[in-house]
């Protein structure tokens, strides 16, 4: 487990930035962290590291927003929070997307805890308003690649 402080939305964008410039086709970035904690403005820095143009929004009115860009990996950012039990999931068509061809990025992952991809790499987002932000990343093998 990593632990970061950030102290401004930039600082938090900047993090992300980084990991997002190591993400590779197949990444799940899952998202624990309640309403404004910070997770819409990490996903604007992963999709700015994945080049993306910068049109990342909160898919809160969506289920899924898709990110595409000529020679840059796709990215579908789920948001759950209105997916709270397993046949809500299914309903959603979350399996169908394609997981091994692009990136996951998934807010309110604490509502399908139980079906998160193995390989998902889990950003924990604490605090809110003005306060500092801890952030925790856990996951796999690939970590070390990811945050150095
Ligand atoms: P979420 O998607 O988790 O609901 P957002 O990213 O949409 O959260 O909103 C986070 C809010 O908190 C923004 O208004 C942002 O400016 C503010 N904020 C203050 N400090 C930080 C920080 N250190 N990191 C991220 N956001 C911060
Ligand atoms: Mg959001």
């Amino acid at each position: 487990m990593h632990s970061y402080i950030t102290h401004s939305p930039a600082e938090t964008h900047a993090l992300a930035k980084a990991i997002g410039q190591r993400l590779k086709k197949g990444s799940c970035i899952a998202f624990f962290g309640g309403l404004g904690a910070g997770k819409t403005t990490f996903t604007r820095g992963l999709a700015e590291g994945l080049g993306l143009p910068d049109l990342v929004s909160s898919p809160t009115f969506t289920l899924v927003n898709e990110y595409h860009a000529p020679g840059c990996i796709s990215v579908y950012h789920f948001d759950m929070y209105r997916v709270t039990t397993p046949e809500a999931l299914e309903t959603t068509g979350f399996r169908d997307y394609p997981a091994k061809e692009g990136i996951f990025i998934i807010e309110w992952a604490e509502n399908i805890a139980d079906e998160l991809p193995e390989n998902a790499i889990r950003i924990t987002i604490a605090g809110n308003g003005d306060q500092p932000r801890n952030i925790t990343i856990e996951g796999n093998d690939s970590l070390a690649d990811l945050i150095g």
